[in-house]
């Protein structure tokens, strides 16, 4: 069953202006859904859907975005947390015998305040409001790389781990109120930011997936749809790899 048999779901994205949220956006809006994104920056209008200028580090203002949303629409039926940066680094990076340096305490504390805190503090304002109803779906942006580790990463796998936990626990916490909460591993996506790397990478990371290509937001927007729909009914506490069989390190 899509959305268009129930016109008003409302489905919340955050950081949906780009990427795999704004394919999002736009996927849940041709299913039928009205669509709000939340973003630091605005992108082109989603069909059907309204932006608002919020950033998920700040959770008074998370806080009243949710208040400013329920008064709109009068009920949010999908959360995604999909928002999320990397600032990548070494946790010590030494040449030569030589300290050149460290994975610094702003580089730690910038990935932990989206990637984690702001995952909190989205899923902390909307749940109430999915309660009330009876019901909802929360969807989490996680990582393969929070499964597997990865080089270089200590903030952002502490963060994508951390966002798996946070979802085993509210899919205990949240499952008596009909509330369902899963994690999506993505693989290698190929988003702005994929795209700008070197070819030699970009082939490194072809050449160890099994299915041979790098995925497309459109990959994970809809699983997040599937995810979202009652074809899910049973799932919850639940880590969906999309990754084309990509197991990193091998
Ligand atoms: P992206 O950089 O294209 O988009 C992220 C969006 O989040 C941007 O529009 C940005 O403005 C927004 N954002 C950042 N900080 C914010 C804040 N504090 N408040 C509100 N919005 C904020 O990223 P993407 O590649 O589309 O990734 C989306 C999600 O999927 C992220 O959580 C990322 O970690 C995860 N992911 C991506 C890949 C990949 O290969 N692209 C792989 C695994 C996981």
């Amino acid at each position: 069953m899509s959305a268009t048999s129930h016109p008003r779901r409302v489905a919340l994205v955050t950081g949906g202006s780009s990427g795999i949220g704004r394919a999002t956006a736009l996927r849940f809006s041709e299913d039928g859904y009205q669509v709000v994104v939340w973003d630091r920056t605005p992108s082109d209008p989603v069909p059907n859907g309204t932006f608002q200028a919020v950033d998920i580090t700040d959770s008074t203002a998370v806080n009243q975005a949710v208040e400013i949303l329920l008064a709109k629409y009068g009920r949010l039926d999908v959360l995604i947390n999909n928002a999320g940066i990397l600032r990548d680094g070494q946790l010590v990076k030494f040449k030569d015998g030589e300290l050149l340096s460290v994975l610094s305490d702003d580089q730690f504390n910038a990935v932990i305040d989206v990637n984690l805190k702001g995952v909190f503090h989205c899923t902390r304002a909307a749940a109430p409001a999915m309660i009330e109803a009876k019901g909802g779906v929360i969807l989490n942006a996680s990582s393969v790389v929070g499964l597997y580790g990865n080089f270089g990463q200590t903030n952002y796998i502490a963060s994508k781990a951390g966002v798996i936990g946070m979802t085993k626990v509210w899919a205990r916490e949240l499952g008596k109120y009909n509330i369902r909460v899963n994690a999506v591993a993505p693989g290698f996506i190929e988003t702005e930011m994929v795209r700008q790397m070197p070819e030699k990478i970009l082939q490194t990371m072809r050449d160890h997936t099994p299915l041979g290509r790098l995925g497309s937001p459109l990959d994970i927007a809809n699983t997040y749809l599937w995810l979202a729909s009652p074809a899910a009914s049973f799932i919850t506490g639940a880590v969906i790899s999309v990754d084309g069989g990509i197991v990193t390190g091998t």
